[in-house]
């Protein structure tokens, strides 16, 4: 296959040279050789990037002025474009990161589009102002402005559906953006960027700066940035979220998970095995709210330990491209590294390995493992409270749904979760007690009308929904005076 490769950035509306000759390398995690490169963003290309995002955002005329409606209108081309490139985007992400081409097709393809045309949507609809009748005479007309300039940092596990998150309701409101993608996932930004130029976004609205954490600390702390969104892990969340306190700038954090999903003793394995996959092994074990503790009554703790690793067998393993593969490599030999780093601490803390835990025998390149099922441990296993970001699974036996929830809830995270039952009321009763964010009955499905985050350290602030638009808006009062 031909090497796709970039020689200049996206800034200020079109193709700039970048200020110097680094270059950021990509590699396939399933033939472990290099696919294309695009240069690397140094301090200065950031500066210009956010210098044109603020002349475009500042711009008495410009796009933070116009109407939701003729914003709409091109951000509706964007859409279009999106779509016209959305096969080759599912296939970029997928020769960069591993995710099966199938998964590829519709987080990374179908759904970019969906969210922009979704926020566009609501700000049309929205009303221009709320007028409120006062208590003190007179009345109060509340606006909602976008907030400024963004920058966004996103990782590489699902890029271009979490870079969306961002710029589909940061744009529809009338905000510009500094986008940095993570090193490992640039192809897909950059077929972006080509999108976003043949739609005419406006100079400056949308700009694409590559490069590592450095640059995103850069990026977090310029002066001339007005928000901060960022995914990713607990660790880079925390520091940028410290620069952000010392700065009063604000900031939505998107970070790790270590959710539960709760099989409750009336649980219809058979039906639920293939949503069970969905929740909690779906782009090879790299997504945040995965609910990687299966936790099971005892009553039935043995057949749940039969069907979940029979489930994880079943699995085919290979080369993402292929429509037949469920579980792709992961991301980089690092990640590996990390996931069989926990595979051996499971081992060694005593916990009984009922399926995987080595690298698949039939496949000589390419960073896979094996999806690997873990039983006979209970929360406090290491296993069991660090993300492991892999296709690993540990089953936690429990006897009632109040130890269930306790088990469920002692987590440092809080992101997503999952209630399992074949009488939906009482597994909506029991997900309304899961300390999480946001928790599925039967299944678990980020739908783009409701509010998608985290608590605890799985981060702070919504994305997605009205909540996800408010995220890139700013509060403003008018106290108008009593009538006369
Ligand atoms: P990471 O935190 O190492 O990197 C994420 C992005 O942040 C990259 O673009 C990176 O270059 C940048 N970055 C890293 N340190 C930075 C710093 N100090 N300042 C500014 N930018 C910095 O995470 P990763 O390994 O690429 O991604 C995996 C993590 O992301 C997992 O922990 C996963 O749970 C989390 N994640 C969370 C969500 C969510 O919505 N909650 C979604 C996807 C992934």
């Amino acid at each position: 296959m031909t090497s796709i490769d970039y020689r200049e950035f996206y800034i200020d509306g079109g193709w700039q040279q970048p200020s110097t000759a680094g270059s950021v390398p990509v590699m396939s995690p399933t033939t472990e050789e290099p696919i294309g490169s695009v240069p690397r963003a140094s301090i200065q290309d950031i500066d210009r990037a956010v210098a044109a995002a603020r002349r475009a955002f500042d711009d008495p005329a410009g796009w933070s002025a116009w109407h939701p409606k003729e914003r709409a209108e091109v951000l509706e081309r964007f859409a279009v474009e999106l779509e016209s490139r959305a096969a080759e985007t599912a296939r970029r992400v997928s020769r960069q990161n591993g995710m099966p081409i199938w998964l590829a097709d519709q987080f990374e393809g179908t759904f970019p589009p969906v969210l922009v045309r979704y926020f566009s949507g609501l700000m049309v609809d929205a009303p221009d102002a709320d007028v409120r009748p006062g208590m003190l005479g007179g009345s109060a007309r509340v606006t909602r402005r976008p907030i400024g300039v963004v920058g966004a940092i996103v990782p590489w596990n699902v890029p271009q559906a979490i870079t969306f998150l961002k710029l589909a309701p940061a744009l529809a409101s009338g905000c510009t953006v500094v986008l940095k993608p993570a090193e490992e996932t640039v192809l897909d930004a950059f077929l972006m960027a080509e999108a976003a130029i043949a739609a005419g976004l406006p100079p400056g609205v949308l700009n694409v700066v590559p490069g590592g954490r450095d640059i995103g600390a850069h990026l977090v702390e310029h002066p001339d940035i007005d928000k901060v969104s960022f995914t990713g892990s607990t660790l880079a969340g925390r520091s940028i979220a410290e620069t952000c306190g010392r700065l009063l700038r604000p900031v939505t954090l998107e970070l790790g998970g270590k959710s539960a999903a709760i099989l409750l003793d009336d649980v219809d394995l058979g039906a639920s095995m293939e949503p069970l996959f969905g929740a909690t092994l779906l782009n090879n074990g790299q997504i945040c709210w995965l609910s990687t503790r299966v936790l099971a009554p005892r009553s039935r703790y043995g057949e749940v330990v039969d069907a979940v690793t029979a489930l994880a067998e079943s699995l085919t393993i290979g080369d993402p491209l292929d429509p037949a593969t469920k579980i792709g490599p992961l991301v980089s030999a690092r990640q590996r590294d990390r996931v069989e780093g926990y595979i051996a601490k499971g081992r060694d803390e005593g916990a009984r390995l009922t399926t995987g835990g080595a690298r698949p025998g039939d496949l000589d390149r390419g960073y896979f493992v094996q999806p690997t099922v873990f039983a006979d441990l209970d929360n406090s296993a290491t296993i069991a409270r660090e993300e492991i970001f892999g296709p690993v699974l540990s089953i936690i036996p429990f006897s009632d749904e109040t130890e269930a929830l306790a088990i469920a809830n002692d987590s440092e995270y809080g992101l997503g979760g999952t209630v399992w039952s074949s009488d939906v009321e009482r597994a909506t009763a029991l997900a309304g007690r899961v300390r999480s964010g946001t928790v599925g009955v039967n299944h678990y499905v980020n739908d783009p009308v409701a509010p998608f985050g985290g608590i605890k350290n799985s981060g702070i602030g919504r994305e997605m929904g009205p909540e996800g638009l408010h995220a890139f808006q700013q509060l403003h009062t008018v106290y108008l005076p009593p009538e006369a």
